[in-house]
């Protein structure tokens, strides 16, 4: 029976994920949700000879592979204008300070760079990211607000790509000495407000334990509670990070003090990651962010609330503070669903989450390259509680998927392992039965 559709893809391979790769591959769309899903070797389901491609549009891809649409788990999208170099490998308490400084400097322009960063994400090939914003950005001066909407007039991105882009915006909580400049609830309610106007999903992140204390925490995590939000928090990122809870001492402690944000008292000692993460745990929905240095005890704390806890691994980010050996491995095994984000352009070269993807392949090839894709695709898209529309391709749900292109010749038979070959690249992305990026060039 022919499908009636507006548009048909055909690629190499695709991907669905949560079945069988299809070789030779067909999608087709209409209004926007794939109509059918087929490989065109299969008699069964398609014959040129009755005119099964007849259809508005056909896009004949070639040599690429079709995959869910990307889901990038962690960034700092304000900071994409950052231009800062270090020399050799800082430690994240000498890098903080330069990014107050950055974020306090001339060369800070938030809303430019936010609308930059999600460009790169685009191109990078996620359909969603995750992002940190600071609470300031409630008074920042908007470009995109002087203009007609957030369109683009470069030729390369076709309009509107930007606004299509799911953004989960996470208000991000500080109180080094001891309390907000804004309540939680009432910081979280203008963050609300000021996401719907955008269309984004609002959500809250209370920083990190050298920067918010545990009874604030506490309040925090009562109002996601209360709100059923999803909550992010930095955690375990540095080892200094666990001396910290134990003492209020250390080099956190001397950052606090020369950023003028040190107050006695405030950070009582005697504390462990394992107290942070019984107060986490109560949240409906909780993303660790980094979790470098989490060990054996943490991991199996986490194990039990593995149904709505993830953590999220940045491995280039990773390598740019030469942290020690991720402990991937020991997280998959506990279960504990594992999710990837490049983290900011000031730790990182790009914001290309399928870079990322690539560098986990590259760090840890001991997983399958299968293993990896599903954490950037059905992972993530079942912890934000989207995948109803993302993580999977299916008939019925909506066309959106990032096409990447593989390299000419490939070794593995395994596709999955094709993908994230370091010769591939992001080809294109839809969002929707739209193309919303389009790589051109060589
Ligand atoms: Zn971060």
């Amino acid at each position: 029976m022919t499908t009636p559709a507006d548009i048909c893809v055909t690629a190499d391979w695709i991907l669905p994920v949560d079945r069988p790769p299809i070789r030779h591959g067909m999608i087709t769309i209409a209004d926007g949700r794939i109509a059918s899903l087929h490989s065109i070797d299969d008699p069964t389901q398609f014959r040129e000879d009755r005119g099964d491609t007849q259809c508005k549009q056909c896009v004949r891809y070639g040599n690429v592979a079709i995959l869910p649409g990307l889901i990038n788990a962690h960034t700092h999208l304000d900071l994409s204008g950052w231009s800062h170099t270090f020399a050799g490998r800082p430690k994240l308490w000498e890098w903080i300070p330069e990014v107050v400084r950055f974020r306090r400097s001339e060369s800070y322009h938030p809303g430019q760079a936010i609308e930059d960063g999600l460009r790169a994400a685009l191109a990078g090939g996620a359909v969603a990211t995750v992002d940190v914003i600071p609470p300031d950005w409630l008074t920042w001066d908007w470009p995109h607000e002087k203009r007609e909407g957030w369109t683009d007039d470069r030729a390369w991105l076709p309009k509107s790509g930007l606004t299509r882009l799911r953004v989960f915006s996470f208000i991000e909580c500080l109180a080094p000495t001891g309390v907000m400049r804004i309540p939680p609830s009432e910081l979280f309610d203008r963050h609300r407000k000021a996401c719907l106007r955008l269309g984004w999903h609002p959500a809250i992140s209370p920083h990190a334990p050298y920067t918010v204390p545990l009874e604030i925490l506490e309040e925090v995590v009562k109002l996601a509670e209360d709100r059923d939000l999803i909550l992010a928090m930095h955690l375990a990122e540095t080892a200094e990070e666990v001396l910290f809870l134990a003492t209020g001492e250390g080099p956190f402690r001397e950052m606090l003090e020369k950023l003028s944000a040190h107050k006695p008292g405030v950070f009582r000692p005697g504390r462990t990651l394992k107290d942070v993460l019984k107060v986490l745990c109560r949240a409906p929905r909780v993303l660790i962010i980094h979790g470098n240095y989490l060990t054996e005890p943490e991991i199996s704390l986490l194990s039990r609330f593995a149904d709505r806890v993830a953590v999220v691994y940045c491995p280039r980010s990773h390598e740019f503070f030469g942290h020690a050996h991720y402990p991937l491995e020991q997280f998959l095994t506990a279960s504990i669903p594992v999710l990837v984000g490049t983290d900011s352009r000031a730790s990182h070269p790009d914001l290309s989450i399928f870079g990322e993807l690539q560098a986990a392949r590259r760090r840890h090839p001991e997983l399958k390259a299968e293993t990896i894709i599903r954490m950037g695709t059905t992972d993530a898209a079942r912890f934000l509680d989207c995948d109803g529309d993302l993580g999977r391709l299916a008939v019925g749900r909506p066309a959106t998927f990032s096409v990447i292109e593989l390299p000419s010749r490939y070794e593995s038979d395994d596709p999955y392992e094709a993908v994230l070959s370091s010769q591939s690249h992001v080809r294109a992305v839809w969002i929707d039965g739209d193309v919303v990026y389009e790589h051109r060039g060589a």
